[in-house]
């Protein structure tokens, strides 16, 4: 058992105010700590005095403590991390985008464990705690990406969790695929999958029962990788949710990317917005630049969770990107024109699974005696600056134990 210790002037965001001006600020107060078992178990404000309890005190110098973040959608098997320089060939469409993969996925294979390792300590250095990792499950490697990232994240126990999912990347309607699927089940892998139903399976009910049935099977969650356009893309969406309905599996599922709910009508993506609601399907975005944005405000509005992830990097589909999924929440503050405090705080929850110190009414929610001692430490004055000029990281703690840098 980990001992108790006190973390010494922390700094927590406690309200917030408006001036004359219109100008919003977040009010901020310096706090100590007690921490036990991974838990929060004191929370004294500075004036007060410590006990003489003989405790390790560290002093913090008045960093801001925010929640961890939650990396929600990458590759951990993709990556070129550790192999040196490599740009991606260029491609004329993405069938050839798929060939490419599929050609150096068996020479990739012998270093996944240690390409894995290098990404997990970049998310984890940007103060990412939870990886929602894909893994190929294809018939050119099989499992062996699989073993490969879940022998880096052992090493990575109790500095990171984990969600790991059999990932169908070259289809799952064909060869021997669902039965790889099931094999990549009972190896190690806790979510099921799917990809493209209509574009690249050309399939959309065969394949969206096939993978609702692994997933049933296993009893596990789901996570639907849907790139397909417009009204094919809402078409899919629409029949998950009545599976989802058919199968109890409410709750249970997401569907990452989901660009076509940006380009369908705005009175059918109200109405689909419900329906996902109502099933509690969440919707992951990695914010591309280049794509149409699902409407995560409208989204958001209808209570529709929504969270963000960096997705594959530095691989063979692009040498783009950095691991930083607070960048993320930048970049959709940017593209979405969030420029007040308030509206930038808030942003903070797509990459937090939901927690963010203040609530909107600008009042404190969060952290809480009892609450996980899970923080990420930045040198700012609040969690927009945090978020508005992308503030490095200084440290990240997990269950109460630093996890970067390692002390
Ligand atoms: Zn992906």
């Amino acid at each position: 058992m980990m001992e108790a210790k006190w973390l010494l002037n922390v700094k927590l965001e406690t309200g917030s105010y408006t001036d004359e001006e219109n100008y919003s600020y977040t009010e901020t107060n310096l706090f100590h700590l007690r921490i036990e078992a991974g838990k929060i178990t004191a929370i004294l404000e500075k004036t007060e005095e410590l006990p003489h309890d003989g405790l390790d005190r560290k002093d913090m110098g008045g960093l801001l403590a925010v929640p961890t973040f939650k990396e929600m959608h990458n590759h951990l098997d993709k990556t070129y991390m550790g192999l040196g320089w490599r740009s991606s060939r260029p491609v004329k469409n993405l069938k050839q985008r798929l060939k490419y993969e599929a050609e150096e996925l068996k020479e990739l294979a012998p270093s996944t464990k240690a390409r894995a390792s290098r990404m997990i300590e970049t998310l984890l250095s940007n103060g990412s705690t939870h990886i929602r990792t894909h893994i190929n499950i294809d018939p050119y490697i099989g499992l062996k990406n699989l073993e490969g990232v879940l022998a880096a994240l052992e090493e990575y126990k109790g500095r990171v969790t984990s969600e790991v999912i059999a990932f169908p990347q070259h289809g799952l309607l064909r060869e021997n695929v669902p039965a790889l699927m099931r094999e990549a089940m009972r190896s190690g892998a806790t979510m099921v999958g799917g990809l493209d139903p209509a574009g690249i399976d050309q399939a959309v009910e065969e394949s969206l029962y096939t993978t609702m049935d692994i997933a049933t099977e296993f009893n596990v969650d789901v996570d639907i990788h849907l790139h397909d356009d417009g009204h094919v893309g809402w078409y899919t969406i629409d029949k998950w949710l009545d599976i989802v309905e058919e199968a109890g599996w409410k709750g249970r599922s997401a569907i990452s990317h989901a660009f076509c709910i940006g380009q369908i009508p705005t009175a059918r993506a109200h109405a689909l917005a419900d329906r996902l609601k109502e099933q509690d399907v969440r919707i992951m975005s990695t914010i591309p630049l280049t794509k149409t944005l699902p409407p995560i405000e409208l989204l958001d509005q209808h209570g529709v969770q929504v969270h963000l992830g960096c997705d594959g990097f530095y691989d063979s589909w692009s040498p783009l990107g950095t691991g930083d999924v607070l960048e993320k929440a930048t970049t959709f503050c940017e593209i979405s024109g969030r420029k007040d405090e308030i509206q930038i705080a808030q942003s903070l929850k797509w990459i937090t699974n939901g927690i963010t110190p203040l609530n909107e009414a600008g009042e404190k929610v969060w952290p809480n005696v009892q609450d996980q001692a899970d923080f990420v430490f930045v040198d700012a004055a609040s969690s927009a600056e945090m978020i508005a000029r992308k503030v490095p990281r200084k440290a990240v703690m997990m269950n109460g134990a630093f996890v970067y840098p390692l002390s």
